[in-house]
């Protein structure tokens, strides 16, 4: 994904209220962030609990999400919607996102089951556990890069509708 600034991705939020933005905190590491090898930029906010934040390179430039994470678990352990991680990596947690205009201040959200730490496109990159012998292994990994690509622009787009 394209590198944003803090300020690019303050403007970028949608489905949340102005006061809410203002209390956004970036992580500590945030110029170290690369970019290059994110298919989104997914961070905790240290100081609110169960809030999150994903930063979504769309076409239209970015769109930044805030997230709130379940109080309850899934059951046992679940399968990342995003990165479709099978080897269970990281925890998946469920997030909900408020959407954006009028149906998101009628209280309407979306929810999807994400890597609790965002590790979706480190886990991409990740070869698959078994592979037949000739396996293009590139090819693999840029598959599993695109798809977890899509899927992320596909949940912002239909957290941006209006429908
Ligand atoms: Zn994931």
């Amino acid at each position: 994904m394209r590198a944003f600034s803090q300020s690019e991705i303050l403007a970028a939020f949608t489905g949340a209220t102005r006061s809410e933005v203002k209390r956004v905190t970036f992580p500590e590491n945030f110029n170290e962030v690369d970019f290059d090898r994110l298919e989104f930029f997914g961070w905790r906010d240290r100081k609110i609990p169960r809030r999150s934040y994903v930063v979504v390179d769309a076409e239209s430039g970015p769109v930044a999400l805030l997230l709130t994470r379940a109080e309850a678990k899934p059951r046992g352990r679940a399968m990342c919607s995003w990165c479709n991680d099978v080897n269970l990596t990281n925890e998946a947690v469920l997030y909900t996102v408020r959407r954006a205009g009028a149906a998101g201040r009628r209280g309407a959200t979306l929810g999807a089951l994400v890597c609790d730490n965002f590790g979706c496109s480190k886990n991409a990159r990740q070869l698959p556990p078994a592979f037949h012998k000739g396996t293009d292994l590139d090819a693999v990994r840029a598959e599993r890069i695109a798809d977890l690509r899509r899927r992320v622009t596909a949940f912002a787009a239909e957290v941006c509708s209006e429908a």
